[in-house]
Order: structure tokens, then sequence, then C-alpha cells
């Protein structure tokens, strides 16, 4: 079964996010308002970057930073805990018009490891990891903070609880923007429990996160199983080969579920057709075109 919503075509801009696909709707109940409010915050800031004259790239590292902000999301502060307690953290960005791409896998110290992301993009390197990561971006002028201003209470007490449901808040953003210039975004903590070292599909460009002339997409669950279908790279292959957007999102789905795995993403392509399409129980996202007012959605 592959739900879906919010899907369409339009006018551009059009900016869509996601906050994580996975079965912890449980987790979510009570923290609704809260998770609205962020999602259309970072949909807000989005559309003030493109306001402000900025591209697409810019709009999905405004939206990134926000939910990367927001501490009930798997990203930046609040992010989930490897196994021995610390926060690391991964995050791509990637341009569609020449496919400049930039990443950064296991940081500890990068305030915003989206801008980390971008001084990668904006570098002659694709895929840039720990130490050497963390400096980059602060040469970039990203803060750097202890490992601890990154570890909340909360998810201390999800390490401790092996019956707690995975956290699925990786966070993600997709746009196109005013010129027709695609670009794709994606920030994680990874999964909880993880042995320290282990990078998700989020900074592998084609896993996780891509852009090209022809979409732009940004996935999020089993990370591993988005690595072994490179389906973020499908989708935007299936949409050269005349799919819709609808189509190839479900058949990169198709083949994670094929893998006995989970997940969701979103795409946009160079029409503005969006697709939101996830396998699991719930996938907090949202979504605002030219025109039209925000929409968001939690449970
Ligand atoms: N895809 C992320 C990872 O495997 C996790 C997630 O999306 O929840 O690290």
């Amino acid at each position: 079964l592959t739900r879906s919503s919010g899907e369409g075509r339009s006018e551009r801009p059009v900016i869509a996010i996601h906050a994580g696909a996975g079965d912890h709707g449980a987790e979510l109940r009570g923290h609704e308002d809260e998770c609205h409010a962020a999602l259309l915050e970072a949909l807000e800031s989005a559309r003030t970057a493109l306001d402000q004259g900025l591209d697409a790239t810019h709009a999905v590292q405004a939206a990134i930073v926000v939910m990367e902000n927001f501490e009930l999301f798997n990203a930046g502060r609040g992010a989930t805990l490897c196994s021995d307690g610390a926060v690391e953290m991964s995050a791509a960005l990637m341009r569609g018009s020449d496919r400049a791409a930039g990443a950064v896998a296991v940081v500890h110290h990068t305030e915003n490891p989206i801008l980390g992301a971008r001084a990668v993009l904006d570098s002659p390197q694709v895929l840039v990891v720990g130490v050497p990561a963390d400096e980059l971006a602060a040469q970039a002028g990203v803060p750097q903070l202890p490992n601890e201003h990154f570890i909340t209470e909360r998810q201390r007490e999800r390490l401790r609880d092996a019956a707690a449901e995975l956290d699925r808040a990786t966070v993600g953003a997709v746009c196109l923007d005013g010129e027709g210039l695609l670009a794709a975004g994606t920030s994680t903590g990874g999964i909880r429990g993880q042995p320290p070292g282990r990078v998700g599909d989020c900074p592998v460009i084609g896993a996780g996160t891509w852009a090209d002339g022809h979409a732009a997409i940004s996935c999020t669950g089993d990370g591993e199983a988005f690595i072994r279908c490179t389906a973020a790279r499908h989708v935007a292959a299936l949409v050269e080969r005349g799919a819709s957007v609808d189509a190839a999102a479900a058949q990169a789905l198709q083949l994670v579920a094929e893998l006995k795995f989970t997940g969701g993403l979103i795409a946009v392509d160079g029409e503005g057709n969006v697709a939101l399409p996830y396998i699991t129980s719930v996938m907090p996202r949202g979504l605002w075109r030219a025109g039209r007012e925000p929409t968001t959605w939690v449970l």
C-alpha cells in the first residue's frame, strides 16, 4: 500500500518537506500542534528565501535548518542517539541544474549539518566525513557546539527503552524555484542505537538525496534498503524516461518493500508535479505552491 497526499501540479515555485516516514504515530500524538507549527515555519522560511531572490538550494537549506532546530525531529539538536549515547549527524544538498552535490556524515559538532553540506557543495568534494567535515563547516562559519548540545533527555530515555518505536523523524526538502531550478536536501541523526560510524542513505547521493534536471527527491526510512535500491536516483531516472513522478516514486518504494523494508519520499519534477508517498503509517509533511496556502500533515 502506498499512501500519498498533496500531490498534483501547479505553478512554480513549489516546496515540499518531510519529517520522517515511520510507525511512530503514538510518539507524535499529543505533539501535533508543535509539529504542524515547525513544518509551517520550515515552509515559510523556504518561501522567504525564494522571495529574497535566492535559488532552490537556499530554499531547501532554509527549510531544513528550521526542522533541524526543532527538537522533536531526528536531525540537529534532539536527534536520535547512537549505541554509545552520542549524536552523529549526516546531511546532503544537491542542485539539479549541474548536479552539484555536497554531503557530510558522522558530524558531532556542526549546529546545522545541512549548512555543512552546503559548504561541501561549494567545495570540489562531494562527501566529507567525521572531524574534517565539522572543520569544513566551521571554516564556512557554521557554529560548532559540544556534542552534549544535541543530546536531549527525551532521546536518552528512548535509548534506554528498548521498546520505544524507532525514531523516524529524519527531515528533508525538495524545491522547484521560479527559474525552474530543482534542488533536494536531507538531514538525519540516523537510527536509534546505531553503532558509531554507521551511515544511512541520507548523505549518499543517489540513495537518500538526488536532484537533476528532471526531478528532486529526498528519502526517509530504512537507510540500508534505500542505498541498496539507489532509490532517489531511481525516481529521477524513471521521470527522465517519461514516467509520472507519482508512478516513479511508487516504483522506488516498491523496490524498498521488495527488500522487506519501509520508508517514504518526497519528489518534485521540472513541471511542479509533486509526490509525497510513504509505505509506513505516518510521514509528517508539508507542501507550498505559488498562489496557494501552505498545507501540513502530521498524523
Ligand atoms: N533514512 C535514515 C537512516 O537510515 C533514517 C530515517 O529516515 O528515519 O539513517
